[in-house]
């Protein structure tokens, strides 16, 4: 029998988004030979009772944080990783920890009438943002990402958001800048 190493972490490091749409695919996930088959674009992620497991060999491959991860998930891969690890466990018992961020509330059962993914800034409610093109100024930006259908919601949801991003002012591939919602529209460099 081989041993390894696993850590485990609690689900509320996980950006709300991101944690929403692992668990709707997770939901949603077709099986083969009767197992769980999650389709995650660049995570291999095993369902447990608690939460889910994550495998740590494709950072093998991925030595830069891919576009689909947010800096925040993948700095607890890269802990994990650090530390010897095979697999991380995301578990809604598990303490969370202060070494990392904590957003709200994900531990809790979803709202059947759904919606929660779009929260993309739920962790502070109170800094809301909106997003602009850094070359013109103009919110008319659009970033690619994925949507899978949910039975429940009756709606597209969103999957992962990607880093590309295009404006419709510009009418070309465009860098993105956040600034706090109502405040100066001073655009970051
Ligand atoms: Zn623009």
């Amino acid at each position: 029998m081989r041993r390894f190493p696993v850590c485990a972490c609690s689900t509320a490091h996980l950006p709300r988004a991101e944690h929403d749409a692992i668990d709707l695919l997770i939901r949603h996930a077709p099986r083969r030979s009767g197992r769980i088959i999650v389709d995650h674009p660049i995570l291999s992620i095993e369902a447990h009772q608690y939460g889910f497991w994550v495998h740590l060999g494709f950072m093998d491959d991925w030595p830069e944080r891919p576009d689909g991860l947010s800096p925040e998930f993948w700095a607890l891969l890269a802990d994990a990783r650090k530390a010897g690890a095979n697999w991380l466990s995301f578990d809604r018992d598990e303490p969370p920890s202060d070494r990392f961020p904590v957003f709200a509330a994900v531990q809790e059962e979803r709202d059947p009438t759904g919606g929660t993914v779009e929260s993309v800034n739920a962790a502070s409610p109170a800094a809301r943002i909106t997003i602009r093109c850094s070359a013109c100024g103009s919110a008319e930006v659009m970033r690619d990402a994925w949507a899978r259908w949910d039975d429940d919601a009756q709606e597209w949801v969103l999957g992962a958001v990607f880093d590309a991003a295009f404006c419709e002012v510009c009418e070309k591939d465009a860098t993105l800048s956040e600034q706090p919602l109502g405040g100066s529209q001073h655009k970051h460099p």
